[in-house]
């Protein structure tokens, strides 16, 4: 099942009008962050390492609804934290789709199947399941064993209900493309929508800072995945931004693109850096200094970044900007093969043997947390 043709239409015509308007800021997705705590501690993750009184508070409906609002991005992808554990979190749903915003909730999905009821199937709502790849790697790359199983089993249980279901998958340093290959086609099979994909970016604040890619090895694991590709495999991402992945054209960053909002206010500049914050939408695009970030402005916090929320923007952009960049577009959409014999050649080279799992017990200040819903 392809987006539906009314998103399609929204989006298109929302940055046909911000082109006609001479707008060269705007915005495409808010990340809005309800809360930070999380059910799982991956070792990639840098949401989860704040202290306990950050970790408890939660953003309230109608401060959500305020950002949105202010915000006007025709769609909201809601990460975290853990967005199922947020108390009110189906009345933020109900409020968000009352609004008309495709809204993409993303889970671990293990708590999707005991929350399912306070959801109702809408073209507005699509469950962003976080899958990292196969059984193995998935399980490896969020630190808990069994996770892929309950995670594949809650996207059966919201398909079979009549959700909309993507996957949601960050690939790090020593990703198998292979093995990332025989995940879509397993994804495929069990009949989401669309996967999404990005290459993971460290974080600070993430445990694990050994295994992030640098540009260019991220794009050479991106030609040998998405190049030769099969032909009901289907992503939710702009074919020019999956191009950007491969090394086939470069942009710049338009972190402005999918600004995040969360408890501490509009984040600088972007999801992933933390420069300060705005109390306003306008605030942020009036004092955040854009020309300090992206690939080009020489900061080093920005030179091996080719993350989704700050590229995927800019690639969308590119396919409203010239002719070129439309019949790129419709050229990516409709003949998405990609024929690259070195690439097939990639596919056989010898791989690093997957690490063997370790669990992170949850500290005694998750299961507190947990325990009280707080
Ligand atoms: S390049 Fe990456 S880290 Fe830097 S501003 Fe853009 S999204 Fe943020």
């Amino acid at each position: 099942m392809p987006v539906p043709v009314s998103q399609m239409w929204t989006v298109a015509s929302y940055v046909l009008r911000q082109k006609f308007a001479g707008r060269k800021q705007y915005p495409l997705v808010l990340m809005l962050e309800p809360l930070f705590r999380c059910n799982l501690a991956c070792a990639g993750c840098g949401k989860i390492q704040y202290p306990a009184h950050i970790l408890k508070k939660d953003l309230t409906p109608e401060e959500c609804f305020r950002a949105v609002e202010e915000c006007g991005a025709p769609m909201v992808s809601i990460p975290g934290g853990e967005p199922l554990m947020h108390p009110q979190i189906g009345e933020i749903i109900e409020g968000l789709v009352a609004r008309k915003k495709y809204i993409y909730l993303c889970t671990n999905a293990l708590l999707l199947k005991e929350k399912i009821d306070l959801f109702k199937p809408s073209k507005y709502l699509t469950f962003s399941v976080h899958l990292d790849g196969q059984r193995e790697e998935h399980d490896l790359a969020v630190c808990r064993e069994g996770g892929y199983d309950i995670a594949v089993d809650a996207v059966k249980e919201a398909l079979r209900r009549g959700f909309r279901v993507t996957t949601n998958t960050t690939l790090f340093d020593g990703a198998n493309p292979k093995s990332v290959r025989a995940f879509f086609d397993e994804m495929m099979e069990l009949g989401v929508e669309g996967m999404m994909l990005s290459p993971g970016y460290s974080y600070d604040k993430a445990p694990d800072q050994k295994h992030f890619l640098g540009r260019a090895r991220t794009r050479r694991m991106f030609r040998a995945i998405l190049s030769n590709r099969k032909k009901n495999w289907q992503f939710n991402l702009s074919p020019l931004f999956l191009e950007f992945l491969m090394g086939k054209r470069t942009y710049p960053c338009t972190p402005w693109g999918m600004p995040t909002y969360n408890i501490f206010g509009w984040q600088k500049p972007c999801y992933l850096l933390q420069d300060g914050y705005a109390e306003t939408f306008a605030e942020l695009l009036a004092t955040t200094e854009w020309s300090k970030y992206g690939t080009e402005s020489g900061n080093p916090a920005c030179a091996n970044c080719m993350v989704h929320s700050g590229y995927e923007a800019s690639a969308v952009n590119a396919t409203f900007s010239s002719l070129g960049g439309f019949l790129a577009t419709v050229k990516g959409t409709l003949f998405p093969a990609y024929r690259d014999e070195e690439a097939l050649r990639m596919l056989e080279e010898p791989q690093a043997a997957v690490h063997p799992l370790v669990q992170i017990a949850p500290t005694a200040q998750a299961e507190s947390l947990q325990e009280t819903g707080a």
